[in-house]
């Protein structure tokens, strides 16, 4: 039987997927390039960017045309859009089975464990025994498709309550992975060829596992990055997401003192507008955020910066909108994940605000920061023409290799080799683009 995973949204969603594909291949499925192959179609699904009534949840063709076809066929779904069960059709209560006809099952990712016996009943598949018994799904060993760069999580759940965000109801409040295991993890990846970590978490800065050192004036994940830091092999650190409110200085002070500590920050400011963080609820204001853009470039000055930015928020004036669009501007953002505000259900946004801004005004305000941020990124980006970059190779595609360099820009240059995936190559820069560099390797 073969399986096809479609994957949405935040890094967290990519690394749940590497773990939910060893629980596949413990019950023999085997992967498919394509999802018209698969026996088994399982979307794991984001509700912060798309709701599930989006046609995104699709994948192209209708799901009962691909039944009709192969009447073997079974969907499941997981992700943020599954928030209150796990069970197959007509066990469980969850409102995406009303939705979607075609979906056989559902699961929330901490209970990834019980998807043996959910496959058990509706392929008569067998295995995954010891998978059952784990405490926890980060348990899992992950199926890693490309070692040189690995997500790893260190934490699950959020205890913030952002007015528009889905996560806290859907993945709960905040669980840390111990130290110990994760190290463990990280140290194996090691020594099987990872370059670069990432650790992922919706907010890594409040990281609290059970073995931090208590005698440590630094916090847990300082000391977590500290240690792996030091753990041969790793050059590369990256993590996701920091929370305005929570980070701190001890972790801004790592930054030209660890040697594998990337100059780039993904610092999420949603916006640039006092009154609009307030009623997003987001609990930092705008000075918060350039205090900190400030202190990071001042220990690194040519850090790269990105953020997320949600424009058409409810009640959102063109005057708060300009103070993001501002923000973007003058703070010299090289990197603006934007998206255009849409109401989910079960959220404090929903429930007590107004979905009121028209659909025209959200498309015109996310072209607005689309434009600037690419004027910025064009300029900061001109920074590395003339100069040697490292590239860690991702992808070799119609004759060019490319991959990102420390500062999380993509660069590519002219290559057939499939070896150089997972290795790092000295690039030296002769045209910056808004969106890559490109250069000539010296191999
Ligand atoms: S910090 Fe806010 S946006 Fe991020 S996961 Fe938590 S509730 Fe959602």
């Amino acid at each position: 039987m073969k399986y096809f995973i479609q994957t949405y949204g935040c890094q967290m969603n990519y690394s749940d997927s590497e773990r939910l594909t060893t629980v596949l291949k413990k019950l023999g499925y085997e992967e498919c390039d394509h999802y018209s192959k698969a026996d088994l179609i399982i979307l794991n699904t984001c509700s912060v960017k798309q709701n599930a009534d989006n046609k995104v949840y699709g994948l192209g063709e209708p799901f009962e045309k691909l039944k009709a076809e192969n009447p073997k066929l079974r969907i499941g779904i997981t992700g943020c859009a599954i928030r209150k069960c796990t069970g197959v059709r007509g066990e469980c209560k969850e409102d995406i089975f009303r939705k979607m006809p075609t979906v056989d099952f559902v699961f929330r990712i901490k209970d990834l464990m019980q998807v043996p016996d959910i496959l058990q009943k509706l392929h008569h598949v067998e295995g995954g025994d010891e998978i059952k018994d784990l405490l926890h799904y980060f348990n899992i060993n992950p199926t890693i498709a490309n070692i040189s760069q690995v997500f790893i999580p260190i934490m699950s759940g959020c205890n913030n309550f952002c007015a528009y965000c889905i996560v806290p109801y859907a993945r709960g409040r905040e669980e840390s992975r111990d130290m110990s295991e994760i190290l463990d993890e990280v140290e194996k990846m090691a020594k099987r060829g990872a370059i670069e970590i990432n650790l992922v978490g919706q907010n890594v800065n409040t990281y609290k596992p059970n073995d931090a050192s208590p005698d440590s004036n630094e916090t847990p994940f300082t000391q977590l990055l500290r240690r792996i830091d030091a753990v041969k092999g790793i050059e590369r650190i990256r993590f996701y997401t920091v929370h305005p409110k929570d980070m701190t200085d001890d972790v801004i002070n790592l930054y030209g003192e660890l040697k594998s500590m990337v100059p780039h920050l993904h610092l999420p400011v949603q916006s640039g507008s006092d009154s609009e963080l307030k009623r997003m609820n987001r609990f930092y204001t705008v000075e918060r955020f350039k205090d900190l853009v400030t202190k990071m470039r001042k220990k690194i000055p040519h850090i790269s910066i990105s953020t997320d930015i949600i424009v058409g928020f409810c009640g959102e004036t063109e005057e708060e909108f300009m103070e993001s669009y501002n923000l973007i501007k003058d703070e010299k953002i090289d990197l603006v994940y934007v998206s255009k505000y849409s109401e989910r259900p079960g959220t404090l946004a929903q429930k007590e605000q107004k979905d009121d801004i028209p659909e025209e005004i959200k498309k015109e305000r996310f072209e607005k920061i689309t434009e600037i941020m690419k004027s910025v990124s064009f300029e900061y980006n001109q920074q590395f023409v003339g100069k040697t970059v490292q590239v860690l190779v991702e992808k070799v595609y119609k004759g060019y290799a490319s991959g990102k360099i420390p500062e999380f820009k993509m660069c590519r240059f002219k290559s057939d080799d499939q070896n150089l995936i997972g290795k790092v190559v000295n690039v030296k820069v002769d045209k910056a683009m808004e969106w890559c560099l490109e250069g000539d390797a010296s191999i």
